[in-house]
């Protein structure tokens, strides 16, 4: 029989005996009474036990009771237990997640708002100098780089930022923040020394190994021009094997120079000036126009006279090999346009061939160092792979963007987007 069935039958019978008893003794209406202030004195009581046993915490096991209280009782004490249990468990989860980031190699730090350090694994301690103690203080007191300052207030954390180690500025770091939850950010710092110190010997074996053969490759580049000059057409063998010899030292010396260009681009300190960007185009246009099957195939139009802060030389390299690239791969006697103009918060170039195009897929890939589309046609045509890699670079050193909308068999558009703060002079 159900607990409630039981409390309603009892009610009922206590208050059938009253009835009747009243009848007997001929006061119904007391009887009654009596009975209902008996069940309505009970009731309290077992409210104020329940009220004192849950205001202590309802710990340990309940009082002893009958009926529907016992039901309550039990119903809360098996909520409780699995509760206890629940706790139990995320406890030893948490626990089990804090010895794994204290094994971790790479710093952690949990990062309140307001940049206040929540906590710090072993390694962040070891690598980045933080103590126990520093917990609550804001990071930026105590990790003092310019770089990592506005690197943290800029919000923008999808690259990371590189700083030396405070305790020992020859270990580099690499540090990354990720957000998560609410206003909690996880900052991570991983020890890049090693990654760093191979890519500088990688940089520095391609820019001697490149500077070594710039000399050899002079001196054959002159003898086979001696050989070719003495040439008397008499074996067409000879000739060919000349020409293709002289074509090859050519391409290895193109390679090398763009080899060196890059390796300066990485390396060296910016030196920029005002330049004087409508000039400079109209240069390399004339410049393009005089290359051979090229002539009159260039469109310059300067809308706006902007100059531009940054290097001349580079900026220049990058154009020519923008220009150069449109006019090689496209159809002789088609145009080339070259606009200068101002777009909503940029200065943009555009140069647009009418050209073969380039397929989506490699549009991604066109600016890896040595990437070339492969294609029958294209074979032919002379090029290192390096030259949208030197743009992408240059074009990096003046905080510009290189946007790439190509068809097949339609044409390309390379943009170079600079941004207005680099505007100098608007002519
Ligand atoms: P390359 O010396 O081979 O021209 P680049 O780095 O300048 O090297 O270009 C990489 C590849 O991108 C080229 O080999 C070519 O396939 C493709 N490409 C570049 N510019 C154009 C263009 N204007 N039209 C079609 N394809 C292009």
């Amino acid at each position: 029989m159900s607990v409630w069935r039981k409390e309603l039958i009892t009610a009922s019978l206590l208050l059938l005996s009253a009835c009747i008893i009243g009848s007997i003794t001929g006061a119904v209406f007391s009887a009654l009474f009596l009975v209902t202030l008996f069940l309505w004195i009970c009731q309290l009581l077992q409210i104020r036990r329940f009220e004192r046993w849950i205001s202590a915490g309802g710990k340990g096991i309940y009082p002893k009771t009958t009926g529907i209280w016992e039901e309550i009782y039990y119903h809360i004490y098996r909520i409780k237990k699995s509760d206890k249990r629940r706790k139990k468990k995320l406890r030893k989860m948490i626990e089990q997640f804090r010895q794994s980031t204290e094994a971790l190699p790479d710093a952690a730090v949990v990062l309140r708002a307001n940049d206040e350090i929540e906590w710090a694994n072993k390694a962040a301690r070891l690598v980045l100098g933080l103590q126990q103690s520093d917990k609550g203080q804001r990071i930026v007191n105590l990790l003092r780089f310019p770089d990592f300052i506005r690197y943290l207030k800029s919000g923008n954390y999808s690259e990371p930022v590189i700083l030396p180690s405070p305790l020992n500025n020859r270990i580099t770091l690499e540090v990354r923040v990720i957000c998560y939850g609410s206003g909690l950010r996880l900052l991570l710092a991983q020890d890049v020394t090693q990654l760093k110190k191979m890519q500088i010997m990688r940089k520095d074996f391609v820019a001697n190994v490149s500077h070594e053969l710039r000399t050899p490759l002079t001196v054959l580049k002159g003898y086979l021009e001696t050989l070719q000059d003495m040439d008397d057409d008499t074996s067409p063998l000879l000739t060919n094997s000349f020409k293709e010899m002289r074509g090859q030292t050519e391409r290895m010396q193109h390679l090398v120079d763009d080899l060196l260009l890059l390796t300066r681009l990485e390396t060296q300190q910016k030196k920029t000036q005002c330049i004087d960007v409508p000039a400079l185009l109209g240069q390399i246009c004339k410049e393009g126009d005089t290359m051979e099957n090229a002539s009159r195939r260039i469109e310059l139009t300067l809308e706006t006279a902007a100059h531009l802060y940054g290097e001349e030389q580079d900026l220049r390299s990058a154009f020519t090999n923008l220009l150069g690239n449109a006019l090689k791969y496209s159809p002789d006697d088609s145009v080339v346009k070259v606009r200068w103009y101002q777009g909503k918060d940029e200065i943009v170039l555009d140069i647009e061939d009418f050209g073969e195009g380039i397929a989506a897929s490699d549009i991604p890939r066109v600016t890896e160092r040595f990437y070339r589309v492969e294609n029958k046609r294209r074979s032919k045509i002379p090029g290192t792979g390096l030259g949208l890699a030197i743009v992408k670079h240059v074009l990096m050193r003046h905080e510009a963007t290189l946007a790439i909308t190509s068809e097949l068999g339609k044409g390309s558009c390379f943009s170079c987007h600079f941004p207005l703060k680099r505007v100098c002079c608007s002519g």
